[in-house]
């Protein structure tokens, strides 16, 4: 039963919104800045033109430099605990000389321009803003093009939040548009008259956000599409049981559809977490959320040992995975499937959403059974290098020519015979 709401999460019936996204990226496709505009003046209620769409690099100066002290001390630590983790991850371009002469090779380069999505209808998130564009400075990316919109729920005089401004000067953004939504996913995409056009568009979003960067997949590259967040605490006798409480709600408080879920070989220490979820619960204010996430999405359960509980962990392959046991060490090698582990009773995960340095942008619903979290990979792509002499070339002709005539690819083989009959 609660593998059938797990193995659920994050799959939602999405064809009511698809027609509507679908038709918001066409007009924006056809019609550039016009359609993007309207959108823009019919969802977020705001008067955006081609004359201040665009912030300018002095504003976002200015919105850095006004931070209170205290947020722009540990603003500028998370900066550079991520950058400092995220140099590396930087592959280098490598070339294997051979003794007669041939050279193979790979080349990483770094993508010339991407697309970050900054989500903003409903709260800010200055962090998403670090750990989606330092990768990418690290990588060397060229050009960042920051798109977030502006909502009054989220900034009464309808502009975007100082603290996001201040981020995206701190990490280094290039460009910055005050859109959001499917219409700005498009308008990246596909280029308006006054949106460039980029290679990869990156970043979370809502429903609107996640379908349109489906739709415009293939016409530019995209990440991955962020669910709902999850955490699974693999906990023994050692846990303690308000600290496993406070970090289940961590992540049910996100969102409705969040999921929490506790594994534990020790029914005492179960039974106390429970007690603490609902104690601390009556002290934080988004009860609405957290009392859906919990009942809907996240779930105690009791396993025989620690061995068949991270069985069962790689069985979820969670987005956060923590081992609070006491030799967390001993059971990592276990975990197979999850977007990151946190070890031990100190390391929370919310450390790991604004401070530790790793990137908080992982794969969700299950997906880290294949995907990875964002990464400097993610901003570079690779060509393969290849130079021949004639020594090494002669040397793989005949098995080349072979093998093309057996796939009867003739002037394959021809390219081959008429520098062979040179030799
Ligand atoms: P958002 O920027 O993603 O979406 C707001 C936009 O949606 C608006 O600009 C508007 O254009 C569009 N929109 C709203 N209603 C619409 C409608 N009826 N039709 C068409 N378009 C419409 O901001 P949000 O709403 O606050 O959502 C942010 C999401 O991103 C949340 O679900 C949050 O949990 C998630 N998030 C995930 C991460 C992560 O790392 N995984 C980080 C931060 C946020």
């Amino acid at each position: 039963m609660f593998f059938n709401i797990l193995e659920e999460r994050g799959n939602l019936d999405t064809s009511k919104f698809a027609l509507g996204v679908k038709e918001i990226v066409e007009n924006v496709r056809h019609t550039g800045d016009a359609a993007l505009f309207n959108y823009t003046h019919q969802w977020d209620n705001a008067n955006v033109t081609a004359e201040n769409v665009q912030i300018s690099n002095e504003e976002m100066k200015k919105a850095y430099e006004e931070l209170p002290d205290n947020l722009k001390k540990a603003m500028v630590l998370s900066y550079e605990r991520i950058r400092a983790f995220h140099e590396k991850q930087k592959q280098n371009t490598w070339m294997d000389v051979k003794p007669n002469g041939e050279i193979l090779g790979q080349r990483v380069i770094p993508l010339s321009s991407v697309g970050v999505y900054v989500p903003g209808g409903k709260a800010a998130y200055p962090s998403s803003v670090l750990m989606n564009i330092v990768p990418a400075k690290v990588a060397g990316v060229e050009k960042i093009v920051m798109v977030t919109p502006i909502s009054k729920a989220v900034c009464k005089d309808g502009k975007v939040p100082q603290n996001v401004l201040a981020a995206a000067y701190l990490a280094g953004v290039d460009e910055l548009y005050t859109i959001g939504g499917a219409q700005a996913v498009a308008a990246l995409a596909f280029g308006t008259e006054t949106i460039p056009k980029v290679d990869k568009i990156v970043g979370p979003g809502n429903i609107y956000v996640a379908l349109a960067k489906r739709e415009v997949y293939g016409y530019v590259s995209i990440d991955s599409i962020a669910g709902p967040s999850e955490i699974l605490i693999i906990a023994d006798e050692s846990a303690n049981p308000t600290y496993v409480a406070a970090d289940l709600l961590s992540q049910a408080e996100h969102d409705e559809l969040a999921s929490s879920v506790l594994i534990t070989p020790s029914r005492a220490l179960a039974l106390k977490v429970q007690e603490e979820v609902g104690r601390l619960y009556n002290q934080l204010p988004r009860q609405e959320i957290l009392k859906k996430s919990l009942k809907n999405y996240s779930v105690i359960l009791i396993e025989e040992n620690l061995e068949k509980a991270c069985e069962t962990a790689n069985d979820i392959a969670p987005e956060h995975l923590e081992l609070a046991v006491a030799t967390p060490f001993e059971w990592l090698g276990k975990i197979k499937n999850a977007g990151a582990v946190f070890l031990g009773h100190y390391t929370p995960e919310p450390l790991g959403d604004y401070m530790a340095g790793p990137n908080h942008v992982l794969p969700t619903s299950g997906t880290a059974r294949f995907f990875s979290p964002l990464g400097v990979e993610d901003y570079v792509k690779r060509s393969s290098v290849l130079s021949f002499t004639p020594e090494s070339f002669y040397a793989l002709a005949d098995q080349v020519i072979d093998f093309a005539e057996s796939e009867s690819l003739y002037a394959h083989a021809l390219s081959v015979k008429v520098r062979k009959e040179n030799q």
